[in-house]
C-alpha cells in the first residue's frame, strides 16, 4: 500500500505564521476592550479555533455550550462563576457540553489571551437564564467579512480560515 503525499479530497491547510498577529486589523473586535483574532473557521465542521483577546476586567459574558470546548490560556488570567478554579498562563479547559458559565477577568491579570477551540454554538444567557443570542461557525465568519472590510482587507480575506 502507498499512500499519496496529498489526497486529492484533502483540505488545503491553514498555516499561520503569526497567530498572536501584531497588527490590530487581525482583531476582530466584538465589544469595548474584546477581540478575537480568527486562526480557523470550519464551515464544514461547525467549530471554530480563536484567540480571545480582553483587556477589561468584569464580567465578560454568560454563555452555555451545546457542545465542547478546548482551552489553552497564553497569556493573562481568567475565571468563571460557577467554577473555584483560575485560568492562567499555561493552563489548559475542556468546557462540558451543557455547562453555563460566567466569564470574569479580574483586573490584576491584566490583558488576557486564550486560544479557544468552540464547537456548535455559545448560546448568550442572561442572569435569570433567558437566552439573548447565539455565536456559531457562520456569524463568526460574518463578524470577520464586516471587520476585514471595515479595516480595508476586503470581506473576502476571511476565506484563508475557512475549510
Ligand atoms: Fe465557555
Amino acid at each position: 500500500m502507498t499512500v499519496t503525499p496529498r489526497n486529492p479530497y484533502a483540505l488545503k491547510e491553514v498555516f499561520l505564521a503569526d497567530a498572536l498577529a501584531d497588527d490590530e486589523r487581525l482583531w476582530v473586535k466584538s465589544a469595548d476592550d474584546v477581540a478575537f483574532r480568527p486562526l480557523f473557521l470550519s464551515a464544514s465542521q461547525g467549530y471554530w479555533m480563536t484567540i480571545a483577546r480582553i483587556r477589561r476586567s468584569g464580567v465578560v459574558s454568560r454563555h452555555s455550550h451545546p457542545q465542547p470546548v478546548h482551552g489553552y490560556t497564553i497569556k493573562g488570567r481568567w475565571r468563571y462563576l460557577e467554577h473555584d478554579w483560575v485560568a492562567e498562563a499555561g493552563s489548559y479547559i475542556f468546557e462540558p457540553p451543557g455547562d453555563t458559565h460566567t466569564l470574569v477577568v479580574d483586573a490584576e491579570g491584566g490583558e488576557m489571551m486564550t486560544l479557544f477551540q468552540v464547537h456548535g454554538s455559545m448560546i448568550y444567557v442572561d442572569a435569570a437564564g433567558a437566552v439573548t443570542g447565539y455565536d456559531d461557525v457562520f456569524t463568526r465568519i460574518e463578524q470577520c467579512r464586516r471587520h476585514f472590510e471595515a479595516v480595508g482587507l476586503g470581506a473576502s480575506y476571511v476565506e484563508r480560515f475557512i475549510r
